[in-house]
């Protein structure tokens, strides 16, 4: 903490998870021995680039660029890049040190890292995303590569950008390779891959609740957000029977107690990128409230926060509480604050965090650097039951780690533990470096 001052979304990270591993450091004292836990929180490599480009009144612009490559022991950095005004180093960090125990949970072979960009995509023209895209990553392009980094999407970087910046790679190191992944699907694009952090959360979810005799079937859901991630999840709960009533943005929430009408915030968001309280204009019996808390005082059974960090305080938790919600499964990356999550553990509201239940993304972000590399394509089918799979070894692995060390139905401890031990281990067979 004191070698990374005014970083308190990387040191809020840092205690969840080295205070779920302390028994796992009891029981295994070779991992002290080797130094991984102070080896662990300092990334491999941080690169931090200036990011200049000319707006379309022919202003110069400066952002700042971030690449965190944090740990690579069980395979190339993989992680998204994410660009909004309140994107920084400590943000990043948080990001990056959080992807390192969600891709060891997905079983497959990818190492934590994160990226972004302080650039606020929000009411910029079509040509300045171009502009951005390619200056940012004429310089990226020098730390990434097929074997070595993998970035993907995240907030404010969808199929567009991905697009922009994999061209401007390929042209500047004349190389067609699966550097990027969430790229479209005439250019080694997966299929599922823009749905699978939202239907990934939804299957683990499925799993977890199963557990204690519900379903989605004739549940009524609430979604913050209404960007990639809450669209998809909002996609899978209403095929699975529920019925999801209320969606947000950074300004307000709607509210359609019949059911929200998908179709339309698709158009909304994924085509025309305008704001959630248009759903009015279609839909005028829905209600629309600013404030994006609010949401969390509609009465549901399930929530699934998939908009950003800490966006569901303590008040929020004891208003889900009050309101007999069952599950809450986190859609984006630490929306819970610590002190929600503590308010869930102790009214035993089914957890899973979002390292375990929205690794659904980066799984089949896998799964597209797999099919890259075999230069083919599975069918949509293929990689749905691929994705689903995972889903539910994340949720049996954590499930039964947490029982191991004595915290049964502790998902945030139990997804801790899983991620840690495949990348410790194997940090111990390279040895100190
Ligand atoms: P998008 O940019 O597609 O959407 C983000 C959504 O959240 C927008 O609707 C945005 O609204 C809204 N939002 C931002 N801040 C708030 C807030 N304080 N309250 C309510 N809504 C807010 O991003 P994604 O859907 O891709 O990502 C969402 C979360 O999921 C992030 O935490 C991300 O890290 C995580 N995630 C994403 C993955 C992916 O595959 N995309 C994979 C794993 C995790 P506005 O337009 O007002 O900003």
């Amino acid at each position: 903490i004191k070698r990374s001052p005014n970083e308190p979304e990387f040191h809020q990270a840092l205690k969840e998870v080295l205070e779920s591993l302390e028994p796992v450091i009891a029981k295994h004292p070779e991992y002290e021995k080797a130094g991984i836990l102070e080896r662990l929180v300092e990334p491999e490599r941080v690169i931090m680039f200036r990011v200049p480009w000319v707006d379309d009144k022919g202003n110069v612009q400066v952002n700042r660029g971030f690449r965190v490559q944090f740990n690579s022991a069980i395979g190339p950095y993989k992680g998204g890049l994410r660009l909004h005004p309140s994107v920084n180093l400590g943000i990043i960090k948080f990001l990056g040190f959080e992807q390192i125990f969600k891709n060891s949970l997905t079983g497959l072979p990818i190492g934590g890292g994160k990226g972004g960009s302080d650039f606020d995509p929000k009411g910029k023209s079509d040509n300045e995303i171009m502009k951005f895209c390619q200056s940012f990553m004429t310089e990226l392009c020098k730390h990434i590569g097929a074997d070595t980094d993998v970035p993907a999407g995240d907030i404010g970087v969808g199929g567009r950008e991905i697009g922009y910046m994999f061209g401007q790679y390929k042209r500047v190191r004349n190389l067609f390779e699966g550097v990027l992944t969430g790229k479209g699907l005439t250019y080694g694009g997966s299929l599922v891959r823009t749905e699978a952090t939202g239907y990934g959360l939804v299957y683990l979810m499925d799993e977890a609740i199963k557990d204690i005799g519900k379903s989605f079937k004739g549940a009524t859901v609430v979604i913050s957000g209404s960007g990639n991630v809450s669209i998809y999840a909002a996609e899978k709960a209403m095929q699975l029977g529920a019925n999801v009533v209320a969606l947000s943005d950074s300004n307000g929430y709607i509210y359609d107690k019949n059911g929200i009408d998908l179709k339309t915030v698709k158009q909304l968001k994924e085509i025309e990128r305008r704001r959630i309280k248009d759903y009015l204009e279609f839909h005028p019996k829905a209600e629309y409230k600013e404030g994006f808390e609010g949401i969390w005082t509609i009465p549901c059974d399930i929530a699934l926060p998939c908009a950003t960090q800490n966006e569901l305080n303590e008040e929020s938790a004891k208003a889900l509480v009050a309101n007999k919600c069952f599950a809450v499964g986190e859609g984006a990356n630490m929306p819970s604050t610590p002190e929600a999550v503590k308010v869930f553990h102790a009214n035993k509201i089914i957890f899973a965090p979002g390292k375990a239940a929205n690794a659904g993304g980066v799984a089949t972000s896998a799964l597209e650097m797999s099919q890259n590399s075999m230069r083919y394509s599975w069918t949509f089918e293929e990689v749905d039951a691929k994705l689903k799979d995972i889903m539910v070894n994340i949720y049996r692995n954590a499930s039964s780690a947490a029982k191991e060390y004595g915290c049964e139905g502790n998902l945030v401890v139990g997804a801790n533990i899983a991620g840690f031990l495949k990348v410790a281990n194997t940090m111990l067979a390279h040895g100190v470096i």
